[in-house]
């Protein structure tokens, strides 16, 4: 007899970092997830934007399948066939000529940032070493990403912290050009904030940012972690923006539920990561590059990115009824399927309630700070999955008003 789990072994064997749900999710199939009690929940989280193609995709079982059979790992002494393939169509897909691959977005933001730094030692002298980062941003929990990130909250417990990292305002743009000189080797932001609560980058703020960034030799690097992989209606965010980035960080929805992670650059770039200057053991293993490589043939021959908008809208027309019905929303924010409904002064901080309450209600949600309930999707999420969702946010957030 294998041994039976309950939620509450959770806090008594795990560094306790997270709180997750009470309940322990078990099974799934499309945006549908199943606890320990075959309990049912519509899945409006994917995974934190992981699961672009939903769970348990046929396709992406048979290709793990495949690949587990034939090869897992080799080490970085050899290549492998799935990671080239996969090479090549991220490449064909963007403006990128070169790629490296790792397990995670942290992993890609510290490469993209390291490639920076060394870019700008090389050209210019060790003194080009500052990183322009934005207040309030997420890009990852390792050293170097949790002092780049906007968020001191994070990285005040580990100081000290890297050094010569600077923050500016999100979408202010004198706060960029007040920060920005000489010594910026790198500009480093989300299109759309995330974790931050789900804010749009402002057209006009990117493109002045790029201006700037070829004013003073920075490199601009687009942490696309999250609005990548379809999410807002393009492969990627710089493609809706329409403006190109020097180095462009990838994960989650790249593996479709699988551990990867990538840097994408330019040739001319690339050339200064010479060998052993980075590494990764699992970064480029065959099954990451197989599942990844399956991902991205599957968005395209399902048309999967066409489908967003409708989504996008099915979704935010709900929630606009809901508001009408309860107002409880400021306003609802965000492209594609990065959704954020922001809460008004009356439920002020209160996400975190809501999203148990959805849970309690069989729907999975996500917060962006304390006042943003944040859905993320699975692409191909279908109407019937959103309509039963969003019926069980509306009584979810009904039970909150109730025991206000
Ligand atoms: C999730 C996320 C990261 C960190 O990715 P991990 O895989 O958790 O290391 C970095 N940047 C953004 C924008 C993210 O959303």
């Amino acid at each position: 007899m294998s041994l039976k789990i309950l939620r509450q072994d959770f806090d008594n064997w795990m560094i306790p970092v997270y709180n997750p749900a009470k309940f322990i999710p078990v099974y799934a199939k499309g945006s549908t997830v199943w606890d320990q009690n075959g309990k049912d929940y519509i899945d409006f989280t994917s995974g934190v934007a992981v699961n672009v193609l939903g769970h348990a995709h046929p396709l992406l079982q048979q290709t793990l399948r495949k690949q587990a059979a034939n090869l897992w790992h080799v080490g970085n002494g050899y290549t492998n066939e799935p990671i080239l393939r996969l090479a090549k169509k991220l490449i064909d897909s963007t403006f990128a000529d070169k790629v490296f691959f790792c397990n995670s977005g942290a992993e890609a933001n510290e490469a993209a940032m390291k490639l920076a730094r060394k870019v700008a030692r090389d050209r210019f002298g060790k003194n080009k070493n500052n990183i322009l980062a934005f207040d309030n941003s997420f890009h990852g929990r390792t050293f170097f990403t949790v002092a780049a990130g906007g968020k001191y909250e994070y990285a005040k417990h580990f100081e000290p912290l890297p050094k010569e990292i600077q923050h500016a305002s999100f979408n202010d743009i004198a706060s960029v050009i007040s920060l920005i000189n000489k010594y910026t080797c790198a500009v480093i932001i989300e299109p759309i904030q995330g974790e931050g609560g789900v804010i749009p980058a402002k057209i006009a703020f990117l493109k002045k940012i790029r201006e700037l960034c070829n004013k003073y030799n920075a490199l601009l690097i687009f942490d696309e972690i999250q609005t990548g992989i379809g999410r807002t209606g393009q492969l990627y965010a710089y493609m809706y923006y329409g403006v190109i980035p020097d180095i462009l960080t990838s994960a989650k929805g790249l593996g479709g539920g699988f551990p990867i992670g990538a840097v994408l650059t330019t040739n001319e770039l690339a050339l200064t990561m010479t060998v052993g200057t980075h590494g990764s053991t699992y970064g480029g293993n065959p099954l990451a590059g197989a599942l990844a490589t399956k991902v991205l043939e599957l968005i395209k021959k399902d048309k999967i990115i066409e489908g967003v908008a409708q989504r996008h809208a099915w979704i935010v027309n709900y929630l606009n009824k809901i508001n009408r019905e309860l107002n409880i929303f400021k306003k609802i924010r965000g492209l594609g399927l990065l959704i954020g409904a922001v809460l008004n002064k009356n439920f002020e901080n209160q996400a975190n309630q809501i999203n148990i309450s959805a849970a309690n209600y069989g729907v999975m949600t996500l917060v962006a700070s304390s006042n943003v309930i944040r859905f993320t999707p699975a692409l191909n999420i279908s109407k019937k999955e959103i309509n039963i969702g969003m019926k069980r946010f509306a009584n979810a957030c009904k039970f909150v008003i109730k025991n206000k």
